[in-house]
């Protein structure tokens, strides 16, 4: 082994590089039609569309792609994967750029609300708005201010009878779920 490679080596960059690829075969065949963007029921939180993420992926413009948050407000409904004219596999392939983001230690903040989300689902069984706030507020610390952006809203959805006590729930029903979907994703 050359001094150069051992320097320059190492599995996660093998590892970001073999995923960056598949991604690059995956999403070969997009005809840039834009079906994906306009099914997408969350295309509107995202910063990037979907038809544009697929194109930057083929650009390889990686640093681009980890300064967005679209595929962490990607919530896998596959509407798009079952629209998509050319067949390709969309879901999978923002499963694939969270892990891909997992993987290079980026898109930690961005994927703040995506990971408090699937937790407090996986606890509960379905959302408990305020232990989801306060695991949110808790992973970006970065930004002590943030929760009283938040206060207008908590304050209309308490007036609206939206906010649940946390309880018991169904999580120790769903953890076998999650942990069998952390591994098809290649997140566990
Ligand atoms: S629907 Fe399919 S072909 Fe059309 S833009 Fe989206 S990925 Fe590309
Ligand atoms: S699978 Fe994700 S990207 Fe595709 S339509 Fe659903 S939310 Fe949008």
């Amino acid at each position: 082994m050359s001094e150069s490679y051992k320097k320059t080596w190492s599995p996660v960059e093998d590892e970001k590089q073999l995923i960056l690829a598949q991604l690059q075969k995956e999403v070969g065949a997009c005809m840039q039609c834009g079906t994906c963007t306009a099914s997408c029921p969350n295309g509107f939180a995202m910063d990037i569309t979907p038809r544009t993420m697929w194109r930057m992926i083929q650009f390889g413009m990686v640093d681009e792609i980890f300064e967005s948050h679209t595929f962490w407000m990607c919530s896998s409904c596959y509407t798009c994967t079952l629209r998509c004219p050319r067949g390709l596999k969309l879901t999978s392939v923002m499963a694939s750029l969270k892990r891909l983001a997992m993987l290079s230690g980026k898109g930690r903040k961005n994927s703040a609300f995506y990971r408090a989300f699937m937790e407090n689902i996986e606890s509960h069984g379905r959302v408990q708005e305020m232990g989801m706030m306060s695991n949110y507020f808790f992973k970006r610390m970065d930004n002590p201010t943030l929760p009283l952006k938040f206060v207008p809203l908590g304050m209309k959805m308490m007036a609206k009878g939206k906010v649940h006590i946390p309880g018991g729930g169904q999580g120790a029903i769903l953890k076998p779920l999650f942990a069998k979907a952390r591994e098809m994703e290649g997140l566990s």
